[in-house]
């Protein structure tokens, strides 16, 4: 039988599971508090907890931990990528990057990813396993103490798709936010998703305002599906009216990834029917210079038409920004690092 894991249950869990053995429910706040706001990752010194069901604990639960493979220190700014080896050994990646405003962490969500996105190297061995809660936290829990910083933005932006580990991935933002763990606001979480349409609905609902972003990558429904095979099953109208239903129920404006490879989405055509889409709804384009890959051969466009497509969406009054490249020395996009280790 697969043991519990103590550090992916939500306080109401944690609670139950007290209950069913006989103990008081406040261990569950004791438990919670130690893994989740102090980010401690063994009960052996939490003497508030009789040595009795400590022992229990251990024989009973699993307490999940990782481990830092490697750590990747930019030269050029202060970014830093990490590889964590999990207990299976399998290996993710997870990215730190220093803003004006705090350090974000990049997590991932999943061990490889099954959407099969052209130009991303998450997906080229396909989807190994999905990432329990403990397992994303543990990414920013392990860079926090790696760091000693204190962080208050995170991205689900690396390797996996967030909504395909649906389950896990509601857990651990509730976990993340909750008062007595790491209380980080839901404003400071981005969720990106290729669009799974059904499941913007589900998360829609839930009542938790994170940034929903969208990887839309081209205006075009056939020339997404060249790119993206999410995209032959839900069409750009229907990820819109997810996103519609989204902003109604959370006020949060939606933003549009849009990966710009020279010569195949950025051309006059794509400005003009990407800022159609974008206006039509509160939301705002991040345009992100491809990162080639060699399972892609395209071109990331030169800086001068990455400005130009820029300046054509302002044009038409579209709110656009170009992600600023963090440690291009270490450079590694979305999986990159993980497969050049596995390989
Ligand atoms: N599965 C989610 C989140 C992970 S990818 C999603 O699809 O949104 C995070 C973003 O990086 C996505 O917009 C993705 O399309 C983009 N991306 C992946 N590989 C890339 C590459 N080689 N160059 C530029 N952007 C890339």
């Amino acid at each position: 039988m697969v043991k519990k894991e103590l550090n992916s249950m939500d306080l109401n869990e944690l609670k139950d599971y007290m209950e069913s053995m006989g103990e008081k429910k406040f261990r569950a706040e004791q438990l919670f508090i130690h893994f989740h706001k102090h980010n401690r990752l063994s009960i052996d010194d939490l003497n508030v907890l009789p040595k009795k069901l400590r022992e229990r604990l251990k024989v009973d639960t699993n307490i999940n931990k990782m481990e830092i493979y490697k750590r990747f220190d930019s030269k050029v700014d202060s970014t830093k990528k990490y590889l964590f080896s999990l207990e299976d050994e399998n290996i993710i990646e997870s990215v730190s990057m220093e803003y004006k405003h705090g350090t974000t962490i990049c997590i991932s969500t999943q061990v490889g990813c099954k959407m099969g996105c052209t130009f991303c190297a998450s997906t080229k061995d396909g989807r190994v396993r999905d990432l329990t809660p403990a397992e994303m936290l543990n990414q920013i829990y392990m860079i926090e103490k790696d760091q000693d910083i204190s962080i208050s933005n995170i991205v689900l932006m690396g390797s996996g798709e967030p909504l395909d580990n649906y389950e896990n991935t509601l857990k651990f933002l509730k976990i993340i936010h909750h008062e007595k763990g790491h209380n980080i606001s839901y404003r400071g979480i981005t969720i990106s998703t290729c669009g799974i349409v059904p499941k913007i609905y589900e998360l829609a609902d839930e009542n938790i305002p994170v940034t929903l972003s969208i990887s839309l990558h081209s205006p075009f429904d056939e020339e997404r599906k060249k790119m993206m095979p999410i995209a032959a099953k839900y069409s750009i109208a229907e990820i819109i009216e997810a996103c519609k239903y989204y902003e109604s129920k959370n006020n949060r404006r939606i933003t549009f990834e849009y990966t710009l490879i020279e010569g195949v989405n950025d051309r006059q055509e794509d400005v003009d029917e990407l800022s159609k889409i974008s206006r039509s709804i509160n939301s705002h384009v991040n345009l992100i210079p491809l990162n080639p890959i060699k399972e892609y051969q395209k071109d990331r466009p030169t800086l001068s038409s990455i400005q130009r497509f820029e300046d054509s969406l302002n044009k038409k009054k579209v709110d656009v920004t170009v992600r600023r490249e963090m440690g291009s020395d270490i450079s590694a996009s979305c999986g990159q690092l993980r497969r050049s280790v596995i390989e």
